[in-house]
Parts: structure tokens; sequence; C-alpha cells
């Protein structure tokens, strides 16, 4: 029998009985225990920790692994004592990234088939065709092909679109038009007519939706934000809004979330507000994939879906 070791929990979304289930039946010898009675700090090998508590998971001598809830492990990065050297796991799943890719292809054909405007017109009872381009004759630029933004981009390929990608490192994917880097980034933006954000959350992605990067887009061009709220100066976005540069928005994250009450983007004409739900994942597989993690470790295999700390996804 295995020494007893303790995962310490700390989420407010995930149920904790759901992994003390889990765990009993595979890895009895480990503990879950909620954050911050986690007993012994010595006994801590494991954390399932979504944003904690600064400093947290520095007082865990032998820690061994750190499942994030979430695809983005910006939660933890945001920890300046986040014990170093330690693998970070992230939430990578073939559902989230289909729900996501739903969520995407849903909203560019909102925009491209101008269904806010058409249901604008129907409560006015107006019956008035809106000029319409073929989805061959348009761009759609997605803005971080991994895990998810890969299948979202392929998938806008496939009803039609034109595609372009815009990532850190150089890529090659067939049917899509890639771009790499800050240098690419403008040149990106000009020919993207519909922008989707699915990058990960890092210093060089926060706030990289702002005045100068929406006005390198096309006049008329829209924008959908499933990465983070903080990759958009929420200022910015609301000017170009407001003075119709922008078409339409759809917003699953905001830099405040839930999304306060007085918020501009409840209200606004041109913007389609979602809470956070673009992609949704499955408790139990992730409660497998930690199970797997572990006895992957024990048995001196490679950990899957580890993040790369030093560079921040
Ligand atoms: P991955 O880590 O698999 O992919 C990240 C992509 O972003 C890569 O293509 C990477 O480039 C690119 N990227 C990272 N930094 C930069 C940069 N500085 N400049 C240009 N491109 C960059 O992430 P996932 O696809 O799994 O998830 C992406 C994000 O989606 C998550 O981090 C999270 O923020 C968000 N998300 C939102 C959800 C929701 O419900 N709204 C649900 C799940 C995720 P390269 O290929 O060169 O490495």
């Amino acid at each position: 029998m295995a020494a007893r070791e303790t995962l310490a929990f700390y989420s407010p979304w995930d149920d904790i009985e759901a992994w003390r289930k889990g765990f009993a039946a595979a890895l009895p010898e480990v503990d879950i225990r909620q954050w911050p009675d986690v007993g012994d700090p010595a006994r801590v090998a494991y954390a399932f920790v979504e944003g904690t508590p600064d400093g947290a998971l520095a007082a865990f001598p032998n820690l061994k692994i750190i499942f994030s809830p979430g695809a983005g492990i910006d939660h933890l990065m945001r920890d300046p004592k986040l014990p170093k050297g330690i693998p970070v796991t992230r939430n990578v799943q073939d559902r989230m990234t289909l729900g996501m890719t739903q969520f995407v292809v849903l909203h560019a054909l909102r925009h491209h088939r101008h269904m806010p405007a058409y249901q604008a017109q129907q409560k006015d009872g107006v019956w008035q065709e809106i000029k319409q381009a073929g989805a061959w004759d348009t761009r759609a630029g997605v803005m971080g092909l991994g895990a998810i933004g890969l299948g979202c981009a392929q998938a806008l390929a496939a009803v039609g679109f034109q595609t372009l990608g815009w990532t850190r490192t150089p890529r090659t994917h067939p049917g899509i038009t890639c771009f790499h880097g800050q240098d690419d980034l403008l040149r990106f933006l000009a020919q993207t007519e519909i922008l989707v954000c699915v990058l990960p959350l890092t210093p060089e992605t926060e706030g990289i939706v702002n005045a100068r990067t929406l006005a390198a887009l096309p006049e008329g061009a829209s924008f959908i934000n499933l990465g983070r709220g903080r990759h958009v100066v929420e200022e910015d976005l609301l000017a170009a809004l407001d003075s119709g540069r922008l078409s339409h928005a759809t917003l699953d994250v905001f830099r405040t979330e839930p999304l306060p009450k007085d918020s501009r983007f409840w209200s606004h004409p041109r913007v389609t507000v979602t809470p956070h739900r673009a992609g949704n994942s499955n408790r139990l597989l992730l409660i497998d994939q930690a199970i797997e993690n572990v006895r992957r470790l024990r048995a001196g295999r490679p950990l899957t879906n580890v993040a790369d700390s030093s560079r921040g996804y």
C-alpha cells in the first residue's frame, strides 16, 4: 500500500465529493482535502487549484503535481510564490474543443449573416434585405491555434470562410493562412474581418485587443472573445463599437466576472454577452486525467497535458 498522500482542493466551481469518489475508487491512499484544512503540509503531494490565494502552494514542500481546472493556467501564474519546477497540468478535452468550436462557428455565422441587425429589424417589423457577402469572400482570423483554436479555425474553414491564424511560433496548417509573432500581428489583423481570440492570458497577450489593434482591422469587422477578459482593453473595444468601426462583438469572457450590472456591455446594441460558458469541460474526464497523471508520475512516465510555466501556457 502506497504511503498516504493529500490532494489539496481549492475550487469555487468544482465538486470535491466527485473528486473524493473518483480517487477513492482508483487511488484510495490519496486524501482529498479542502484547502485550507489540508492537514500535514508535508503530505500534500497534489493540488487541484483555481486561482490559489497567493503563496498557498509554497507551503507544501513535497508537492508533485498542480492540476489546473481550466485550459488556461493564468490564474496560477499570477501567484508570485508559485513553487518552481512543479509540473502544472491543464484541462485539455476533445469535448471542450468541440464546444468552443461550436460557439465560434455559431457566432461567426451570426455576425456574417447579419443576425443581430435582422433581430433588431424584426423587433420593428422591418422587412429589409442586408447586402450579404459569401463566406468564401470573408476572412475569419483566429488568434491562437492551440488545442482549441486550431479546431475553431478548421471549422471556420469547413463552413466556407477564408481562414487565417496567428500564433507565437511559426505554424503551418492546411487550409489556414498562418501568421506568427508581433511582426505579423498588424498584417494578420488587416486581413481579418471576423476576429476570434482563443489565446491564453500571458504578459504578452494581456490587453492585445486595444485601440491600436482594433484600428488595424478592416472597417465593419466583428470580434469574438472566448479567451480571457484581460485580453481586451474594454474601453477601447467600447469606443470601436460606439463608432461603428466594429460591427459586433460576442464576448464570453470579461475583466470582471460575473460581468458587473452597470457594465455597458449588457445593453450595447452591438454586443452579445455570454457568461463564460463557451466551452464546458467534463468533470469526470478531468478527474480521470488527474488519476492517470498520478499513476504516470509514480511509474516514472511522462505526464499528459503539461503546461510550460516559462511560457505561461
Ligand atoms: P494552447 O496552449 O493549446 O494554445 C495556445 C495558442 O495561443 C498557441 O497556438 C500559441 O502559439 C498561441 N499563443 C500563445 N501566446 C501567444 C503570443 N504571445 N502571440 C501569439 N500567439 C500566442 O491553449 P488552448 O487552445 O487549450 O486554450 C486557449 C485559451 O482558451 C485558454 O488559455 C483559455 O484562456 C481559453 N479558454 C476559454 C474557455 C471559455 O469557456 N471561454 C474554455 C477553455 C479555454 P504557439 O502555437 O506558437 O505556441
